[in-house]
């Protein structure tokens, strides 16, 4: 579950990250009553079964709700907490259709257990790779392979999110700087898996951050919140 919202008197309002609906919003009546069939079964970032009515609207109705992993640990940690509800938003609102991508679903089961296992796992490094990986599924993926302007392979020195990409010093342009450390994170966190998400310094997680923004604003016209809180 990416989030849960009040609704009218005893009931909840949740957007769901499925395998084969892609997102999907549901209302969980008389959930909040406290003696709901549902128990304390229906909380964010919980791995969840479902069973869910379609009705004549768009909302979903919950029927039937199974635990698959409650992810207690995260949950009894501020900043894992953070870090999932982030993770959470970012799935949601760059994967906000009902088509499928299990893909995803599974990145983000991934990356929940993760935060469960080793809540100091909850790095801004460990943030970023997820949200590169974010971008390869829905087929953003910066160009690092060479110049994304003229192809160069040489003297990559910045990043343009026009371009959508690195970019040359002869095509810098519209760029930003990229640093040599920031290049080496971005091509490792997205050749690795989440699990062995490379680290790197501060100034460099700062320009993939600003690489990974630049990328959606031009291509998704969507805008995240920082990928780590302040605390972090
Ligand atoms: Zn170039």
């Amino acid at each position: 579950m990416l989030r849960s919202m009040r609704y009218g008197e005893a009931d909840r309002i949740l957007h769901l990250y499925t395998p084969n609906r892609g997102r999907v919003s549901a209302i969980a009546k008389g959930v909040r009553r406290a003696r709901s069939r549902f128990g304390g079964r229906l909380e964010p970032f919980f791995r969840l079964s479902i069973e869910l009515h379609e009705g004549r609207g768009e909302l979903l109705t919950v029927t039937g709700a199974q635990t698959v992993d409650g992810h207690a640990r995260l949950r009894g940690d501020a900043r894992a907490l953070d870090a999932a509800a982030r993770a959470c938003d970012a799935v949601g609102r760059l994967f906000e259709t009902s088509e499928p991508h299990p893909g995803v679903f599974n990145l983000l089961c991934r990356k929940l257990s993760l935060l469960d296992e080793q809540p100091a796992a909850a790095t801004r490094s460990a943030a970023l790779a997820f949200r590169l990986k974010l971008l390869l599924a829905a087929g953003l993926a910066p160009q690092l392979g060479g110049c994304a302007t003229c192809g160069e392979r040489e003297h990559l020195v910045g990043f343009s999110g026009a371009a959508g990409g690195v970019v040359c010093g002869a095509c810098e342009a519209a760029s930003f700087p990229l640093a040599p450390d920031a290049y080496a994170f971005m091509t490792e966190a997205l050749g690795r898996p989440l699990t062995e998400a490379p680290a790197a310094g501060d100034a460099a997680l700062g320009q993939v951050e600003r690489a990974i923004s630049a990328t959606l604003e031009h291509h998704a016209h969507l805008r995240l919140m920082p990928a780590l809180g302040r605390s972090g």
